[in-house]
């Protein structure tokens, strides 16, 4: 029990992945049962061609599922309505309506909403399940005028047509309501994962995928941001444009991979310094742009702080042991300058600081 709860459950979330092939197994194997009752029913009744039609259908639904099985999809799917159309009629014409088996039109509509859903043949189509649909009210119809002009060829005895009747209204209002739940289930399950996926792209068409801090894209927009709010409540930022010091060297003598490992150790370390307001993207290269919630002397402090902060870390790659320094441009907002604006005087002051003998922090 607690085994079948757990399935359930992983059914249910979707761990469990149902591909067409089994979903059509599933669908026609239990169609292959609902003939085996037909047959066991009309064999007991004595109408013995119906019986005989059943077990004969019973092996035909295997076959349909060998078409899945070669992707034959489509041709699959006609020939099942057809049965169930074909299947009525023909139980109308020799045990007559009141025994129900007409109801089965009824229920391949919701049938077919579910298989053009998710049958990838379809591609989500409404085309046949308007045409089945269709189909089916006319087989429906016709067994209906067949029994007002034409006496049951087999009459069966009235008790037997009401238990046939009420197990055929059950059994369709199952299917009905069956397919509709597994309908709304394969819905459930796809947007849920298109929103995982969504905000998988989302958040990859924000970062660098080597040292996962926002990319420079995301950072225009957050100093869009940043600028509008300037502007609207003058909450002022500032900037620090940072740029690892030699890095070529480290490339050079180590080797690219271990140039990898130090991006990613300075990104870490300067995350680390940072407050929750404040924000930090791999702008180029070796060169990170971070923005700071406060004014120019707080903007400076933090710089320093990251400075202090890469200048005593050791970063283990390769078996080496490396130590990088940085340089920093500090900028601070102002209302009404563009924000590339900002960025350039920061960079020039990084550019002063190269000058200047690197491995510190340029604030005029
Ligand atoms: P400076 O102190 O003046 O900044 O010198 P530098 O050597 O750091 O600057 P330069 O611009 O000469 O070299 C930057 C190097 O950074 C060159 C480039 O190959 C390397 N680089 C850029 N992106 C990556 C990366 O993603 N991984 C690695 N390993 N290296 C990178
Ligand atoms: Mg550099
Ligand atoms: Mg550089």
């Amino acid at each position: 029990m607690g085994n079948l709860k757990h399935y359930y459950e992983a059914l249910k979330n979707g761990d469990i992945f149902f591909d067409e092939y089994r979903k059509s197994a599933l669908i026609m194997n239990a169609v292959t049962i609902m003939h085996a009752i037909f047959a066991v029913f009309f064999w007991v009744t004595g109408v013995a061609v119906m019986g005989v039609y059943n077990i004969a259908i019973m092996v035909a639904y295997q076959g349909i599922l060998l078409l899945i099985k070669k992707k034959k999809t489509y041709l699959a799917y006609i020939l099942t309505c057809t049965e169930v159309v074909l299947h009525a009629v023909l139980a109308t014409i020799f045990v007559g309506f009141a025994s129900g088996f007409q109801v089965y039109c009824i229920a391949m509509i919701a049938v077919s909403c579910y298989i053009t859903f998710v049958w990838e043949c379809f591609k989500k189509g409404t085309r046949e399940t308007v045409l089945f649909s269709l189909f089916s009210m006319f087989g429906y119809f016709v067994c209906y005028i067949l029994s007002k002009y034409f006496e049951p060829l087999i009459p069966i005895d009235e008790l037997a047509q009401t238990i046939m009747y009420i197990i055929n209204a059950l059994l369709m209002f199952l299917i009905i309501f069956s397919f509709m739940m597994l309908l709304f289930w394969d819905i459930n399950h796809r947007s849920d994962r298109l929103a995982a996926k969504n905000s998988q792209l989302d958040e990859m068409s924000k970062k660098d995928p080597l040292t996962k801090l926002y990319n420079r894209r995301y950072m225009n927009y957050e100093l869009n941001r940043r600028m509008s709010y300037l502007i609207g409540e003058g909450r002022i930022f500032g900037l620090i444009m940072a740029d690892i010091d030699d890095f070529k060297k480290v490339n050079d003598t180590y080797g690219h991979d271990a140039g990898d490992d130090v991006l990613i150790a300075v990104a870490n370390e300067i995350t680390g310094a940072l407050r929750g307001d404040d924000c930090v993207c791999r702008w180029g290269g070796e060169e990170f742009l971070v923005v700071v919630s406060g004014n120019h002397q707080v903007t400076s402090d933090v710089a320093e702080r990251i400075r202090k902060r890469i200048e005593n870390l050791t970063i283990d790659t390769n078996g080496h042991q490396l130590k990088v320094t940085m340089t920093f441009g500090v900028s601070e907002s102002i209302p009404g300058f563009r924000i590339e604006r900002l960025i350039q005087i920061a960079d020039e002051r990084l550019y002063k600081g190269k000058q200047n003998g690197k491995n510190c922090v340029v604030k005029e």
